[in-house]
């Protein structure tokens, strides 16, 4: 189970599932490793949370039988000059709006997979670019490995478990939860008979508007499996949003019926 540290609910959630996956007699590993391939130049890459000592003890608690945690030197030489990259799936979403993102995190998972061999890896629904990535990853370079997913894990408000909204003061913690409720009428509209994707995406980009603090990155209708934009709602269409409130970003999703 790969992950970037500052450990939460969600990751109590992906622990359980991996558990569950691996029965008695697996074994489960985590990774805490925060990818500087990944981060974009000007991102939070320096401020992003890494509270060791809790997350050594939140892993102990959990009944995690290895912990993975490497610096960079370990993982990365100073002359590397091999990546992997994922070229179609990668153009839309988080990958447009963050250039070289997906490179590195198929490049570093690719290595995590290399590095402890595992038979089953598990990912969350909540970066469900990365998911849809990782399995297209998988099946183009034919790792032997078991992509699991599991579905969004959310806070009593519904906002999205993250370790970026430690980030939010609590004016911005209070108007973040506007996401999950303008997914939810969107989805609701779309139930309704709604088949305009520009018209799902004005309800939810309206919703989000009335949060003062809130600035849209991208509010996006795309197909659930080639991530590509849609112009008419279908089954499988996957609305996705990104937006900033203060500095800190979060994303969140939902699958239309
Ligand atoms: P991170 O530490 O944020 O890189 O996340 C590690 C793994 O946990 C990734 O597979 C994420 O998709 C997953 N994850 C993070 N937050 C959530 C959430 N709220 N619900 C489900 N999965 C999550």
């Amino acid at each position: 189970m790969p992950t970037m540290g500052a450990l939460h609910k969600a990751h109590s959630g992906l622990i359980r599932i991996a558990r569950e996956y691996a029965g008695q007699k697996g074994e489960l590993a985590v990774s805490i490793f925060v990818n500087p391939l990944q981060f974009e130049p000007g991102s939070d890459y320096e401020r992003y949370p890494r509270p060791e000592e809790q997350d050594e003890g939140f892993c102990r608690n959990a009944g995690v039988d290895l912990l993975f945690r490497p610096t960079s030197a370990e993982i990365y030489a100073d002359d590397r000059s091999v990546f992997v990259e994922e070229t179609t799936l990668s153009s839309t979403l988080e990958g447009k709006s963050r250039p070289g993102h997906f490179r590195g995190v198929c490049t570093v998972v690719a290595k995590l997979f290399n590095i402890l061999s595992p038979d089953a890896a598990v990912f969350g629904e909540k970066d469900f670019q990365q998911l849809v990535i990782i399995r297209r990853m998988v099946r183009d370079l034919n790792f032997k490995i078991d992509i699991v997913a599991v579905p969004t894990i959310r806070e009593g408000d519904g906002l999205a478990c993250s370790s970026r909204n430690e980030y939010l003061n609590l004016e911005e913690r209070k108007q973040a939860v506007v996401l999950r409720r303008a997914l939810l009428a969107a989805a609701e509209k779309a139930k309704a008979g709604e088949k305009s994707a520009k018209a799902i995406v004005d309800l939810a980009r309206k919703m989000i508007g009335e949060a003062s603090l809130a600035r849209i990155d991208y509010v996006d209708l795309v197909d659930a499996e080639n991530l590509q934009p849609v112009e008419i709602v279908r089954p499988k269409s996957l609305l996705a949003l990104a937006v900033f409130f203060g500095r800190t970003r979060l994303i969140d999703n939902i699958l239309l019926a």
